[in-house]
């Protein structure tokens, strides 16, 4: 699996996929990206030490994601990306974490000393498909809540069951409330969460356009950032 890439087209970064242990949540309906995290600190802290050795701080910005919340790495693997974050001149981090930690961001941002770009799945902003469908434990009711907290929110689209009309107000949002946001074409994995062809091709079709804006990197597959397999 491929752990270190970098990122030139948009937001130039170099981004790790790190391991991490399993997310405290863990009970979205559409997520099976739990075989990648692990109980064993020591394997975990050594293989995170492996993969942060490619960070060279070349564009002065790492992006760390792992399958579960930043605030599930270990704890030396934290540590080990703040002696890096000096040494290399890194200058903003991106992270990821889950709407339960919002108040424990900051604290994050104090440790590590730098900006920390949060990203957040929010997946959409139609709070029933949210919560109900997708069971994503994160019961937010406005889009300003959440930005109160986090930068970059991260929607999924081409869902079974999902609208047009929800994709469209999703977007607006990420324009109207967020600097920047994510948008996973959504593709199908093991869990009972499927993918509508017609609307992905819709969804294509109708935002081609945002390939050309800066604010919003569309993932066409899981693998677009050159990490994971
Ligand atoms: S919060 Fe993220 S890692 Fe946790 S269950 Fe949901 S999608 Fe999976």
């Amino acid at each position: 699996m491929d752990r270190y890439s970098k990122i030139t087209n948009k937001n130039p970064r170099e981004i790790v996929l790190l391991k991490a242990f399993p997310c405290a949540w863990g009970k979205c309906a559409f997520c099976d990206y739990i075989d990648d995290n692990s109980r064993n600190e020591a394997e975990m802290t050594a293989l995170n030490a492996q993969v942060l050795q490619n960070v060279t701080g070349e564009l002065g910005v790492l992006e760390v994601i792992d399958s579960a919340s930043c605030f599930e790495l270990p704890k030396p693997t934290l540590e080990l990306i703040r002696r890096i974050v000096k040494e290399k001149n890194i200058h903003r981090l991106f992270f990821e974490s889950h709407w339960m930690y919002r108040r424990q961001l900051q604290k994050m941002r104090d440790a590590m000393g730098v900006p920390i770009t949060y990203k957040i799945g929010v997946e959409t902003f139609d709070n029933d498909f949210r919560q109900k469908v997708l069971n994503k434990n994160a019961d937010f009711k406005t889009p300003e809540e959440v930005a109160e907290y986090f930068d970059s929110p991260c929607i999924m689209v081409g869902i079974k069951g999902q609208t047009k009309e929800m994709i469209d107000r999703d977007i607006d949002i990420l324009k109207k409330y967020f600097k920047l946001g994510t948008v996973n074409v959504y593709t199908n994995n093991t869990t009972a969460i499927k993918k509508d062809d017609a609307l992905i091709a819709w969804f294509r079709e109708k935002y081609k356009y945002l390939d050309d804006d800066p604010a919003i990197e569309v993932l066409y597959e899981n693998t677009d950032f050159g990490v994971g397999d």
